[in-house]
């Protein structure tokens, strides 16, 4: 992922052109703080962790004696790399693994989230990403309820050049799928297994039952090195409450915040991360096969300061 570095860096600058125009003003009034923070919570940084940045980035300024926009853009700097929380591990799990019996093991790496997301564009991608640092990978399409969607995954297969194990029929059974594809990955010594997976949000016990299931069946062949599920950062609130269920019923190790090419909304990552309490690993910045990034948060930052 190392080469589609810097790409974050060009998503999300209004947020920080509206911060740093405040900032810059000479005396800072309480309806300035106010606009702040107003500003962050429009961002979807959420109302908890926008209230502690300003009233530590007030403290600071007063406490410190900056004035100048140079010195004040520094300390926002920091406060928002502190929110975003640099010391959580972002790598994703995708090295083979070893049974107990020492028998090599692909990574299997389930990705989760509701239908419209950008989860098999994800999984498209990210293939695509695994295949370019000569890794051998294999798709899993149990997302079974539309046939479209297993066509959709397959035709990001063959673009990439890695095999995608489906049904033909509509309705077959979605764990049965996964533990096909990982069982294909496992005696065929394939690196890495991407299952893709429906996301119905409409019924929840029913997509309880329908990824328990996956999630048994397939660590009867190899254990789960990821669940990352993934979410439209343009969605706000309505995303946030997806990641509470989903965070809930599936066990979920990373975030893939999608469309971040298309919102001014970054705040939305430090408030998945709290939700959730697991980091954002991958954002997408737009429909394309090279459109997928790790996620730093530095850049991230920097990015939205412009
Ligand atoms: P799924 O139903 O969750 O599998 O979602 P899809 O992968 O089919 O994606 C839904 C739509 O979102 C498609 O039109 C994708 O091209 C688009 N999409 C996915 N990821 C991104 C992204 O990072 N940026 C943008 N702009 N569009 C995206």
């Amino acid at each position: 992922l190392a080469r589609l570095r810097g790409r974050l860096a060009r998503s999300g600058s209004p947020l920080g052109s509206k911060l740093l125009a405040v900032l810059s003003r000479d005396h800072l009034t309480e309806d300035d703080w106010d606009e702040l923070e107003e500003t962050l919570l429009l961002a979807d940084v959420g109302a908890g962790p926008a209230g502690e940045l300003i009233e530590s980035l007030r403290t600071r300024v007063r406490v410190l004696g900056v004035r100048d926009p140079a010195s004040v853009r520094e300390l926002l700097r920091e406060e928002l790399v502190a929110l975003v929380d640099p010391s959580l591990d972002r790598s994703l799990a995708t090295a083979p693994q070893t049974a107990e019996d020492g028998t090599r093991l692909p990574a299997v790496v389930l990705v989760v989230g509701v239908n419209g997301t950008g989860k098999t564009t994800t999984v498209g991608k990210l293939a695509r990403v695994l295949v370019a640092e000569d890794r051998t990978v294999v798709l899993g399409a149990a997302d079974t309820f539309r046939a479209a969607a297993a066509d959709q995954l397959e035709t990001w297969g063959a673009r990439v050049g890695v095999r995608t194990v489906r049904s033909d029929r509509d309705g077959a059974d979605p764990a049965a799928v996964a533990f096909d594809a990982v069982r294909t990955g496992r005696t065929e010594g394939v690196d890495v297994v991407l299952v893709d997976t429906a996301g119905r949000l409409q019924n929840k016990a029913g997509l309880m039952d329908e990824l328990g299931k996956i999630r048994r069946v397939i660590t009867k062949e190899a254990p789960l090195s990821e669940v990352l599920l993934v979410l439209d950062a343009t969605t706000g609130q309505n995303g946030l409450n997806q990641a509470r269920v989903f965070g809930e019923i599936a066990g979920v190790t990373g975030i893939v915040l999608t469309k971040l090419d298309g919102t001014a909304k970054g705040g939305i990552v430090v408030a998945v991360q709290r939700e959730l309490g697991v980091p954002v690993k991958l954002v997408g910045l737009g429909e394309g096969p090279d459109d997928l990034a790790p996620f730093d948060p530095q850049e991230f930052v920097d990015g939205l300061l412009g």
